[in-house]
């Protein structure tokens, strides 16, 4: 770094108080540090200084702005140098190891002792030139399943696409693929809710659903594909039958998913898990069901179910299988 008189200044009294201390300080120690931008660290700069003004009338050294900028930390090369560190590392995690920080997240969340992880100032600024989230959702738009609250999750950990009814369409389906291919996301996941709207109105008369504008008409039309209405009439508990829906959906999404070649070669590498959940609006908790991944036969922990998508099926924890229904989807 060059050296400049005003960071010799510094270095200086630094130097001084040092002296004064009884430390026995060379002049070309104080420069090493200096010149390794501790120095300007240790003498937090006032308001001004911080802006890189003198102070009016006054003779105390400034700290102009392009040395206050040299701080560690603040300058856009140490910002680059965190966000590839942090790359590196959110490389090397596996699907599983996500799969259950959202978990632990969530318990955080519904237990009332969330983090709310927000980024510093540096951090964000780390964030400027990339991007490494961990984990790709697909989810309802619906205002009260704010995904990283959810999750207690952070900025940059969480690549979100949102529609109505969390569906595969072409738009939602490219978001998606765009995250497995090129931010090469480990966790894939379709989380439907509680109280979807859109998933109640797709169980609505054709009719009705005429009426709508033509793009909000298509979009329930194409849940109501996706809906099981034969195994859903025999379920008469209204609140019990609404979360069917929601997770018969949540399944046909996931399993469209599973008809993307580039997503299901990274499943069978083992670079990803899909996952299908469901969100609890009044206890804040999410199920975890549906896993897609290579060679499993049975789901991870805190999963109920895992889908074998060559052969349809549906497999508990408790080893009980049970046939699955395709249904057509535009
Ligand atoms: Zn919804």
């Amino acid at each position: 770094m060059a050296m400049d008189s005003t960071t010799l200044a510094i270095a200086g009294a630094t130097f001084a108080s040092g002296a004064a201390l009884g430390m026995a300080f060379t002049m070309s120690k104080v420069l090493d540090v200096a010149s390794r931008q501790q120095v300007v660290v240790a003498s937090a700069p006032a308001p001004e200084a911080a802006s890189g003004k003198r102070a009016r009338g006054s003779d105390e050294p400034v700290v102009p702005a392009e040395i206050d900028s040299l701080r560690p930390g603040f300058t856009m090369e140490e910002a680059r140098a965190q966000a590839d560190k942090g790359q590196a590392v959110a490389m090397k995690r596996n699907p599983k190891d996500v799969l259950e920080a959202l978990q632990r997240g969530n318990v955080r969340f519904w237990t009332g002792s969330a983090t709310r992880p927000e980024k510093s100032a540096f951090e964000r600024r780390a964030l400027i030139g990339k991007q490494f989230p961990a984990t790709a959702i697909l989810s309802c738009s619906d205002s009260r399943v704010p995904t990283e609250i959810v999750f207690d999750q952070g900025l940059g950990d969480m690549f979100v696409v949102r529609c109505a009814g969390n569906a595969v369409t072409e738009t939602t389906c490219g978001s998606l693929q765009y995250a497995v291919n090129h931010l090469k996301v480990k966790v894939l996941m379709v989380m439907g809710h509680e109280g979807c709207g859109a998933v109640k109105a797709a169980g609505l008369p054709e009719e009705a659903l005429r009426g709508e504008p033509k793009e909000l008409c298509k979009c329930l039309m194409d849940l109501k594909d996706g809906l099981d209405f034969e195994r859903l009439k025999c379920v008469e508990d209204t609140r019990a039958h609404d979360r069917e829906a929601v997770i018969s959906n949540v399944k046909q999404q996931v399993w469209r998913l599973t008809e993307d070649e580039g997503i299901m070669k990274k499943v069978d590498a083992k670079e990803l898990i899909i996952i299908g959940a469901f969100y609890e609006i009044s206890s804040g908790i999410v199920d975890f069901f549906f896993e897609v991944s290579s060679s499993e036969s049975l789901p991870d922990r805190g999963v109920d179910s895992i889908f074998d998508f060559k052969k349809g099926m549906e497999r508990q924890a408790s080893g009980v299988e049970q046939p699955i229904k395709r249904r057509r989807q535009a």
